[in-house]
């Protein structure tokens, strides 16, 4: 509704935006029931090591079945949920859900580091640290180091005191920390070197057109070259092809992640992916 304005703001009485604020409650409404029902799942994607061919754990991506609209990808959802008490559920959901699983494989005798995005609020929020301890401590079979983070750039600059509070509590804890999405933030050199991150991931966007554009070639060249400088590991996002893997490879990159590999799927399907990746490597 419109309110009284100054002269240099605009309060105009938009009726389009009023139908738009009311759709996105609904569908905030549908994103809260849809948790309730166990509408949402994880699909895993590996990271593996190109030069050893050792896999070397998934990343868990969100995903929600919707009763009508089939298979939806956090792109369609993650955005609506931001800034409300949702961001958080939903993210402590993936966390859990991640242990959950693991706690499944183990028991399949598959050991297989799992790395979780988190949303820069949730990051931020009062509830993680304890919670992400109180977790642990539910979960003791499965070791700190089989879980990591993955946050982005620019969720580390906003309140960058408290952020790095959080990720050295995290590094304390056990749990590693990459920082997903490198390059396309704006983070400067000195800080970087201050941040307690374990792992970079550069841009599946910079990877992608590394082939095709200089420019792109040469952002890659840069972080590859960063990461080695702070000894930092570094991880190639978007890897559709050999052609990029065998790129990454020669720049010193070892570490990848992309459909050129395996795409994200259904937690069943990782034991045979594995057995098969398994057979592959053994094969050579
Ligand atoms: P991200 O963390 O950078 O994840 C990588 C995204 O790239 C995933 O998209 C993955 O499916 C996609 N991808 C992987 N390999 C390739 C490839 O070779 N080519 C191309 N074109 N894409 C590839 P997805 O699953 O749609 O997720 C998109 C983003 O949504 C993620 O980007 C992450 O920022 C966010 N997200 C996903 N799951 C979660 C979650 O559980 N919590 C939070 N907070 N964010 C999530
Ligand atoms: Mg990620
Ligand atoms: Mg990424
Ligand atoms: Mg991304």
């Amino acid at each position: 509704q419109a309110k009284a304005a100054g002269p240099s703001q605009q309060a105009v009485y938009n009726p389009d935006e009023e139908q738009s604020t009311r759709n996105r409650q609904k569908q905030r409404s549908a994103i809260h029931a849809g948790l309730a029902k166990g509408e949402f799942q994880l699909f895993y994607q590996p990271q593996v090591n190109l030069q050893s061919q050792e896999v070397i754990g998934v990343e868990a991506l969100i995903r929600w079945q919707h009763p009508q609209e089939g298979l939806l990808s956090p792109a369609a959802f993650l955005p609506l949920v931001e800034g409300t008490d949702l961001e958080y559920d939903l993210g402590e959901w993936v966390i859990e859900a991640a242990l959950k699983q693991q706690t499944l494989w183990q028991q399949q005798s598959i050991d297989l580091p799992t790395s979780v995005n988190i949303s820069p609020r949730h990051l931020l929020h009062p509830g993680f640290l304890p919670r992400l301890q109180s977790l642990l401590d539910a979960y003791p079979h499965i070791e700190s180091r089989q879980l990591s983070l993955e946050i982005l750039e620019s969720a580390t600059f906003d309140d960058m005191q408290a952020a790095l509070a959080v990720l050295s509590a995290c590094h304390t804890l056990g749990i590693d920390v990459a920082l997903d999405d490198f390059g396309t933030g704006y983070s400067s050199l000195a800080y970087f070197r201050r941040l307690p991150v374990q792992l970079i991931k550069v841009d599946r966007d910079f990877v992608r057109d590394m082939l095709s554009s200089q420019d792109d070639r040469a952002i890659v060249e840069s972080i590859i070259f960063l990461a080695r400088k702070f000894s930092r590991p570094v991880l190639a996002e978007g890897v559709e092809t050999m052609a990029h893997a065998s790129a990454l490879l020669a720049l010193g990159c070892h570490l990848a992640q992309g459909y050129g590999i395996a795409r994200p799927m259904p937690a069943v399907e990782i034991p045979t992916w594995l057995a098969q990746w398994q057979a592959q490597r053994c094969g050579h």
